[in-house]
């Protein structure tokens, strides 16, 4: 399967990695959109969020857990930060393995656009 992030899962391409577990790994952005800008994935291959079956309902809730742990390690939970996921064409996807974008480290805006 020709997925870029299966490539960083199993290190055929190199990542800087901050967290990984049995479920998922985090690394950070190569374009960070904030001081800190880390990736969440799951170690199983999901294209979109369209692609969620039942049985990874744990995996996705687990991403959103390892978000908070991440903001705590990097001292900006209480401040505040962003996820984000994004699907498909007109939610700005480009890299069809879901990621939960984490970012932190200054104050966000809304709208997103
Ligand atoms: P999205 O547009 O939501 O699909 O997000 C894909 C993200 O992957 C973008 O923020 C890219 O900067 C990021 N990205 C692409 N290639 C790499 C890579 N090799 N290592 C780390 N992040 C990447």
């Amino acid at each position: 399967m020709d997925c870029l992030f299966c490539k960083i899962l199993n290190k055929e391409i190199p990542a800087d990695v901050i967290y990984e577990d049995d479920k998922v790994i985090a690394f950070n952005d190569i374009g960070p959109q904030a001081p800190t800008h880390a990736l969440i994935i799951p170690r199983k291959h999901i294209a979109t969020l369209n692609d969620i079956a039942p049985e990874d309902t744990e995996v996705v809730g687990h991403m959103v857990r390892v978000a908070g742990i991440i903001a705590e390690q990097q001292g900006f939970a209480s401040d505040g930060y962003r996820t984000v996921f994004n699907c498909n064409s007109h939610g700005g996807q480009t890299v069809y393995h879901i990621h939960l974008h984490l970012l932190g480290g200054k104050p966000m805006g809304w709208p997103p656009y």
